[in-house]
């Protein structure tokens, strides 16, 4: 007889990987855990964290403060804390937040099932933050029916950019075998998906140590030729290493979209060298150039940082200039914040938090100009969307993406979600866009 199933709540922090390992966590508990939007009916509460900042961190650490209350009510529900945080904060954390049960690192989510055996069988906390040469990833699908998915492709990153604490959390680069990836986007376009995101800290250095010898562009040109694959997206690309070959797949490959996430970080040269992110902003400028004239239209985004140690206003002012050569479509900005054992954290040019607050301030809004206009150059137009479901703004109305990532609320039925539609672009938001459903 089958053991009814219990609930499990996640809670996510931080950016699309996590997102992608949650899922594989409710995959991996799936055979005894139902997913729950109730935390409070909860038999395991699972946080999976982000580290990026030390504000990702801080809102963690509240939660798990927070949740004490929680605990004391519903003693038999377990309380686990996974992923970045947990990876680098690792025993810290328990003796920070007595009431855990669970501490996981970035790898510890596929040892799941085991952690949890051995903390119901021993009674005490258990903490798991190794590391292993080996992923075994899990297919399948959280949501039956979704139109779209992430897939990862590549864990870790080798870059040591000096700001960034991720080769420290989730360890070095290590790719997938292209087999496995085909495989699990060949089971999700069975099952009626239609749009793919492949993701890694960065996918242009795929393949690296792999047998098959498929680099990134020849992984795309595998995936592109699958049948019922409409949309392909990647993040994250690192400006260094996007090639030539790279770039002409946006002309040679339909399914491809037309967007590109590209980080610039910074637009001084005295700061990109100080991150050691490899590129100057003459190069980085060069390849935005040629990403155009292969793909006239091609929407453009980015991350920035302010206020990265020695951070002049003169390469300040560097930055706001590279930001309206290019006219990002979309940007994320922050300040930058000091993360453990990252080099620059050691530097002795911090710049102070006031200075900080007042660049970001004047980086949004010129970011906030660039990416209405941009919205705005929409209007007017018939685009494609695929609905990905209702509106978490607009309640009623449907919600969908253009190929060039937007974000585009209109009226409809709920019985379009999943599938493609035309709109007429009518109004530009900051973050959004609204129009009305039309024929081709
Ligand atoms: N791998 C990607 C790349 O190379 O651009 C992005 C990784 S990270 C998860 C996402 C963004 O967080 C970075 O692009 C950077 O802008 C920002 N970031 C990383 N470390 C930071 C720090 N210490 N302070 C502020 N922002 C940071
Ligand atoms: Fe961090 Fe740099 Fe790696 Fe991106 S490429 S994850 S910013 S170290």
């Amino acid at each position: 007889m089958n053991r009814p199933k219990k609930n499990l709540y996640i809670k996510t922090y931080g950016c699309q990987m996590n997102v992608y390992d949650s899922e594989q966590i409710a995959l991996i508990l799936g055979r005894d855990y139902d997913l729950t939007d109730r935390p409070e009916e909860a038999d395991l509460y699972l946080i999976n964290t982000c580290s990026i900042r030390r504000k990702s961190e801080e809102k963690v650490l509240s939660l798990v403060g927070r949740l004490k209350g929680l605990k004391n009510r519903r003693p038999q529900m377990l309380l686990g804390v996974g992923g970045c945080v947990a990876q680098q904060e690792g025993e810290r954390l328990l003796q920070r937040a007595p009431h855990l049960d669970l501490v996981f690192g970035a790898q510890g989510i596929y040892r799941l099932p085991h952690l949890l055996h051995q903390r119901l069988e021993s009674g005490k906390a258990v903490v798991d933050t190794s590391f292993s040469a080996d992923l075994p990833y899990i297919s399948g699908q959280v949501t039956p029916g979704a139109p779209k998915k992430l897939v990862t492709i590549m864990q870790g990153c080798n870059n040591y950019c000096t700001y960034c604490v991720v080769p420290y959390v989730r360890g070095p680069e290590r790719s997938r075998p292209a087999a496995e990836v085909i495989n699990e986007v060949q089971d999700f376009l069975r099952q009626g998906g239609q749009e793919v995101t492949l993701l890694g800290q960065n996918v242009n250095s795929y393949g690296k140590g792999l047998a098959d010898g498929l680099s990134f562009p020849g992984l795309l040109r595998r995936l592109a030729k699958l049948p019922g694959l409409i949309r392909l997206r990647f993040t994250t690309s690192h400006p260094r290493d996007l090639s030539d070959d790279l770039i002409c797949c946006f002309a040679e490959l339909p399914p491809l979209c037309d967007h590109i996430h590209l980080p610039v970080q910074a637009g001084s040269n005295h700061i990109l060298a100080r991150m050691h992110r490899g590129y100057t902003r003459e190069e980085y400028l060069h390849k935005v150039n040629r990403l155009r004239q292969i793909c006239p239209g091609i929407s453009l985004t980015t991350d920035l940082i302010v206020g990265f140690p020695g951070e002049t206003e003169a390469d300040f002012a560097d930055t706001l200039a590279l930001m309206r050569e290019v006219a990002f479509d979309a940007a994320f900005y922050f300040k930058y914040s000091p993360r453990p054992q990252t080099a620059a954290a050691a530097l002795v040019d911090q710049i102070p938090e006031p200075v900080k607050a007042e660049r970001l301030a004047r980086l949004r809004t010129l970011q906030e100009e660039l990416s209405l206009a941009s919205n705005q150059r929409l209007v007017g137009q018939f685009k494609e969307v695929l609905v990905e479901g209702l509106s978490k703004q607009q309640n009623q109305q449907l919600c969908g993406r253009l190929r060039s990532n937007q974000v585009v609320n209109f009226d409809g039925p709920q019985d379009l979600i999943g599938r493609m539609v035309w709109v007429r672009i009518e109004k530009a938001n900051l973050h959004s866009l609204g129009g009305h459903r039309c024929q081709p």
